[in-house]
């Protein structure tokens, strides 16, 4: 497999002809190849995507909105393939990936399809006097710089409102999972975009992001990744006033009152701690539980959690693949050491291991489900992203108790609460940090609603108009009447 940069509409390898190794993490084995780009390969990049913007920006956002319905029609006929793909570069099972991953990337070309006919400008009437409109302009050059969690997933997040809105994007994939945005990138020209307006570079963060970021035709980035990458970003081009939307780490938190519907909380929670091997940002790592409820539910839980088998990614019926890479592998397992000297109890997990009876596969890199007890809501392992199959459990007494550990973290992205009670609901989603707050459920999008974190976990928001306007400037226009 060699994966290669798409530069004004070539696909190509990096000008200095340096290459970086793919890992299958389920194998723990290099299947091919991807470019080393640099600063040169940016400077092509974003060259051809200014060259190519005035002509996009003039485009009427019907046709924009058509050469994107193509891409996702692309990306429908070649959805079992890409879940294979996206499996074989990131570990994950191919059933997560053919039911999420890839559905929700054709989605989010789609939605945007959609978004960008209805989106609209204010105006302002001073009766009689003047009439104030709003133009809404494309930034020219943007850089969308993605993660390697959920790869496809995330990139046409970012790249889908960028191009409808009239920008050239320069994107940048995680240099770790780049498959599926190679893929994508041999379709471009097929969907009808012209040559310029969408470029695709692959290499390492801090050689090619860094030079991505820093270009000055570089007007904004839309960034999701950790929280220090995020603050490198920003400390880089804040100076320079370019546009910034963060998508940063989190440390969400799951609050479970007695009252709540049991079994479904308790197979949520399940989810929301081990999907994609606790690998998304929004994963509920510290479980709060009232005290009445207590060792009922963490005893369910672990339970549940013991029955999970890690498994061939490959194999339809897996629910538990590998993690990312063997770094990240290690750095989970660390957390884990950490946790034990902080005074934690391993309830379940705590190891790394592979699937039974598949020899092919004792190199990969996969960690059991783990569940840890007796840590203080203010010990590292309650406070530092694990982002991995890791979560600790902890009792609160009452609401205020709940409130208070829930928000005691630096990250603000997410949380869930568990309860019947509809005003208990409203009253703790309301007081919660967070961005976003899933009452009964989790993971529950509309494509619509805004999503970002504070604090920590990011400046910003993306998802609905949100990003049509991050990715617009607004100019007011005042005709005297
Ligand atoms: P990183 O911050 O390491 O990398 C994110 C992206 O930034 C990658 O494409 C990476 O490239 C690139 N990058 C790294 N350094 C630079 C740089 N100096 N300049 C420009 N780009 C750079 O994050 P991970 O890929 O490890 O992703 C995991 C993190 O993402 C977690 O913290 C998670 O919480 C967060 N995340 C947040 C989400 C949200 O919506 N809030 C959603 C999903 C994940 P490369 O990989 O090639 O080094």
């Amino acid at each position: 497999m060699k994966v290669l940069n798409l530069i004004n509409g070539v696909l190509s390898p990096a000008s200095s002809s340096q290459w970086l190794d793919l890992t299958n993490p389920s194998e723990g084995k290099t299947y091919g190849h991807l470019p080393r780009s640099g600063s040169a390969d940016v400077e092509l990049a974003v060259s051809a995507a200014n060259s190519a913007f005035k002509s996009w920006a003039a485009t009427p956002a019907g046709e924009r909105a058509a050469c994107m319905s193509r891409l996702a029609d692309l990306v429908r006929d070649n959805a079992d393939m890409l879940a294979e793909a996206e499996s074989r570069d990131n570990g994950k099972p191919v059933s997560l990936a053919g039911t999420v991953d890839i559905p929700r990337a054709e989605k989010n070309l789609r939605f945007y399809a959609s978004a960008i006919q209805h989106f609209a400008s204010e105006s302002h009437v001073m009766e009689g006097v003047a009439l104030n409109y709003t133009l809404r302009k494309p930034l020219g050059v943007v850089a969308c710089i993605s993660p390697w969690n959920l790869p496809l997933y995330l990139f046409t997040w970012k790249v889908a409102p960028a191009l409808v809105s009239g920008n050239c994007v320069v994107a940048k994939p995680s240099e770790i999972t780049p498959v599926t945005a190679y893929l994508l990138s041999t379709w471009v020209k097929e969907a009808g975009f012209p040559d310029g307006v969408f470029n695709i570079i692959h290499g390492l963060g801090s050689e090619v992001g860094d030079a991505l970021i820093r270009h000055p035709k570089v007007t904004a980035i839309s960034f999701t990744g950790g929280t220090a990458t995020g603050a490198h970003i920003a400390s880089v081009t804040a100076p320079k006033f370019k546009k910034l939307s963060l998508e940063l780490g989190g440390k969400n938190a799951a609050i479970i009152f007695d009252d709540c519907d049991f079994d479904d909380a308790l197979a949520t929670t399940l989810r929301s701690s081990f999907a994609n091997q606790g690998q998304i940002c929004l994963c509920g790592s510290r479980i709060l539980v009232e005290k009445s409820l207590y060792p009922r539910f963490r005893d369910a839980l672990v339970a549940k959690a013991k029955k999970m088998k890690v498994g061939d990614p490959m194999d339809p019926s897996t629910k538990m693949g590998a993690v990312v890479s063997k770094d990240h592998r290690d750095k989970i397992l660390a957390s884990i050491e950490l946790a034990k000297t902080e005074g934690g109890k391993i309830l379940c997990g705590g190891e790394k291991t592979s699937p039974e009876g598949l020899p092919h596969l004792q190199n990969g890199y996969y960690v059991q489900p783990t569940i840890i007890e007796g840590l203080s809501p203010n010990c590292r392992v309650n406070q530092e992203e694990i982002f991995g199959p890791v979560v600790t459990i902890q009792p609160f007494e009452n609401e205020e108790e709940a409130l208070e550990m829930a928000n005691n973290s630096e990250y603000g992205l997410a949380a869930t609460v568990w309860t019947n009670d509809l005003k208990q609901a409203h009253r703790v989603s309301s007081e919660l940090e967070t961005g976003i707050v899933w009452v009964n459920c989790w993971l529950l999008r509309d494509l619509r609603t805004p999503f970002g974190g504070v604090k920590n976990s990011g400046v910003g928001r993306e998802g609905g108009f949100e990003a049509l306007q991050f990715f617009t400037e607004p100019q007011n226009v005042c005709i005297k009447l």
